[in-house]
C-alpha cells in the first residue's frame, strides 16, 4: 500500500451530470477535484472513479 496519510490522485465523476474531473482524494475520503470548488453544472458531490495506485491501466484489460 501507498503512505496511508498521503493525498491520492483520482478521477472522480459528479454524481448530478457524470463529468469527469482530475481530483484528489484525502485519507479521510474527502474527494476534492483540482481548480474548481465544484462541477459547472453546480453540483459539489464526486466518486472515485479510478485510483491509480491500485487499478491498472484501462488498457491492460482483455477488451
Ligand atoms: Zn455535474
Amino acid at each position: 500500500m501507498a503512505h496511508k496519510d498521503e493525498v491520492t490522485r483520482v478521477l472522480a465523476a459528479c454524481d448530478a451530470c457524470g463529468s469527469i474531473y482530475a481530483a484528489r482524494q484525502w485519507p479521510d475520503g474527502t474527494v476534492r477535484i483540482i481548480g474548481q470548488e465544484g462541477c459547472s453544472c453546480g453540483e459539489g458531490t464526486f466518486e472515485v472513479v479510478t485510483d491509480p495506485e491500485t487499478d491498472p491501466p484501462a488498457d491492460a484489460g482483455a477488451e
